[in-house]
């Protein structure tokens, strides 16, 4: 037997208790005639003591362990002369009579504690060690609660889990996809799904109306903190459902998540259009953690000279509370320096300061007197204290720009508390986005996203001007000004379908090539449908109150995709280029 009793077990009410523990060594300590380790496993540590006195040998054999060793150890639980409050464990400790060696263990390359002094390379290259430590065992914990609650509610509303292929066609989510050579069919290739999104709806089609998976998901993109080419989706589709229906069952799931894992009752979920999104905070993803809104000055400020004014299609700004005390001239001029880096783009940074005496300072008062900056400062709803930060230009961008400001100076103000959560639906999403350099539509969030139902009548036969106009049913949830997930109503008649095909500049040829079995299954009597994945990775960061959903995932890639560990992805040998028809050989003699 290798243990009674995990490392995190016992307590002071076990004393006398003969027990077996197993584990790995953290630390051993020679103190005079004792030595001490620690022994850890997943559920804790538990002091092991060796006496000299009472046995001189095993004592002697305890100090020759190193870390990482795995050992058993034989003992009995006492009672601790000086306690350690901060372990659960801290009461007790175990005088061990018999110990083995279960492993020894080379010099681990960093530490294996609560902080590692280890870089990220190395941590990733050993990532078993890594995944010892004790934050990214409560990650893990954590993200498996999640998944079994995801499933308890998910299962207690009637869905049914059901699986999806890997090996597919493309499916087109606005990424690349990975592809996978076929050995039976030779110059052929699956692609890997960027999500289940077509099989999903033919389950629909084939009457599962509640169907759930989470389920792994497979994007070739350029690759950020928070992105990962594999990452997971709590991925659902519900039949004979208005848009209503999909947004309450999953604030439903939502609630049920953060109360069974994390005890918090979250507060309403608001929601809104995505023009509204837009206009008060510049982004489809507000952080509504804090207020800072967008306040819009294009016609107060016009008609005094400024000629950055006088030419842009927007003046925005935001009022930064009791801000003004804390920002001297050079530290404005490094607040313009931020926004003006390639990462925002801003030309420029116009401020205000409400001093506490009522007078104003500005970076503009050469073109605008008290009264009119007063009149902003109005308009702002601003006290004095209060900071006025204002951009201009282009509308679309100023927006953007200012968002990025906004967050900044959430950041900067202590605003984005991690043990608060925000959620909100951001909803009325536009159908299609015109690319001006591609000089085509885009789907705004996938090709099968239905429009209002208001919307269809234009869709069908208005302008160019209309299209732009469509608002789709498609809707997004954000908490904390992290989208967590995204779904639509979905068209589900093929003539709506290849119209949408046709506005996405597919020819009826290609949308049949690529999408004629979903087309087809929409005319064997295909139910009105709906669904949305929840980004199953960024949710156990967002509730964890974290930003890289790396340290969420046992075994994810690095910057350059790359899985350190296992060395991947990494070179095939010829025979099997060959067996896939890819050899060098093979692609000669076939052209
Ligand atoms: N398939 C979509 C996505 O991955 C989600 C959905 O529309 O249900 O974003």
């Amino acid at each position: 037997m290798y243990r009674t009793h995990n490392c995190g077990e016992l307590r002071i009410g076990d004393v006398g208790k003969e027990v077996i523990l197993s584990g790995w060594v953290q630390t051993t300590r020679d103190l005079g005639g004792m030595t001490f380790i620690d022994l850890r496993d997943r559920y804790g540590i538990t002091q092991l003591v060796f006496d000299m006195d009472s046995d001189a040998e095993l004592c002697t054999r305890a100090r020759k362990l190193g870390r990482e060793w795995v050992i058993k150890a034989i003992g009995k639980v006492r009672e601790r002369a000086s306690k350690n409050p901060n372990r659960p464990t801290g009461d007790i400790e175990v005088e061990v009579h018999a110990l083995e060696v279960l492993n020894p263990s080379k010099v681990p390359p960093f530490t294996i504690e609560e902080d590692s002094d280890g870089g990220e390379d190395l941590r990733m290259k050993y990532r078993y060690l890594d995944l010892r430590r004790p934050p990214l065992q409560r990650n893990l914990i954590f993200r498996a609660q999640l998944a079994l609650e995801t499933r308890r509610y998910l299962y207690d509303q009637g869905f049914l889990e059901i699986e999806t292929p890997f090996l597919i066609k493309s499916t087109p989510e606005g990424a690349r996809d990975f592809v996978v050579p076929s050995r039976l069919n030779p110059g052929q290739f699956y692609a890997l799904p960027q999500s289940p999104q077509t099989f999903k709806q033919i389950l629909m089609v084939a009457g599962y109306d509640k169907y759930f998976q989470i389920v792994r998901c497979f994007r070739d993109e350029d690759l950020r903190a928070d992105r990962q080419p594999e990452f997971t989706q709590i991925d659902c589709e519900m039949s004979f459902v208005t848009r209503e229906e999909v947004l309450q069952t999953f604030e439903g799931l939502t609630r049920h998540l953060f109360e069974s894992t994390l005890g918090v009752s979250l507060p309403e979920f608001p929601r809104m259009s995505y023009d509204e999104a837009m206009r008060r905070f510049g982004s489809d993803k507000p952080d509504l953690r804090f207020g800072m809104e967008f306040v819009e000055l294009t016609e107060l400020v016009k008609g005094q000279g400024f000629s950055v004014f006088e030419q842009a299609e927007l003046v925005v700004g935001i009022c930064a509370s009791g801000q003004a005390p804390y920002y001297s001239n050079k530290d404005l001029k490094k607040l313009t320096e931020w926004v003006q880096r390639p990462q925002i783009g801003a030309k420029g940074l116009v401020y205000v300061k409400v001093n506490e005496d009522g007078s104003f300072k500005s970076s503009v008062s050469k073109f605008f007197g008290s009264d009119q900056l007063q009149r902003w400062a109005e308009a702002f709803g601003a006290q004095k204290g209060d900071l006025l930060l204002i951009l201009a230009g282009e509308a679309e961008k100023t927006r953007k720009q200012l968002s990025e400001l906004r967050l900044e100076m959430g950041r900067r103000m202590g605003l984005m508390r991690s043990d608060v959560f925000k959620p909100l639906w951001v909803v009325d999403f536009p159908l299609l986005e015109w690319d001006e350099e591609a000089q085509r539509f885009f789907a705004m969030h996938h090709p099968f996203t239905a429009p209002r139902q208001s919307d269809i009548p234009h869709m069908l036969d208005g302008d160019f001007e209309t299209m732009k106009r469509l608002r789709a049913d498609a809707y997004d949830l954000v908490i904390n000004g992290a989208e967590i997930g995204g779904g639509s109503i979905r068209i589900h008649d093929r003539v709506l379908q290849e119209k949408n095909f046709k506005l996405l500049g597919f020819t009826p040829e290609e949308a049949e090539r690529q999408f004629g079995f979903l087309m087809g299954a929409f005319e064997y009597g295909a139910p009105p449908h709906g669904g949305i994945a929840f980004g199953f990775d960024r949710l156990c960061a967002v509730m964890q109150g974290q930003t890289s959903i790396r340290d969420f995932i046992a075994f994810p890639k690095n910057n350059m995709g790359r899985d350190v560990m296992i060395d991947a992805p990494s070179s095939i040998s010829e025979e099997q280029l060959e067996e896939l028809h890819l050899a060098l050989r093979e692609i000669v003699k076939k052209d």
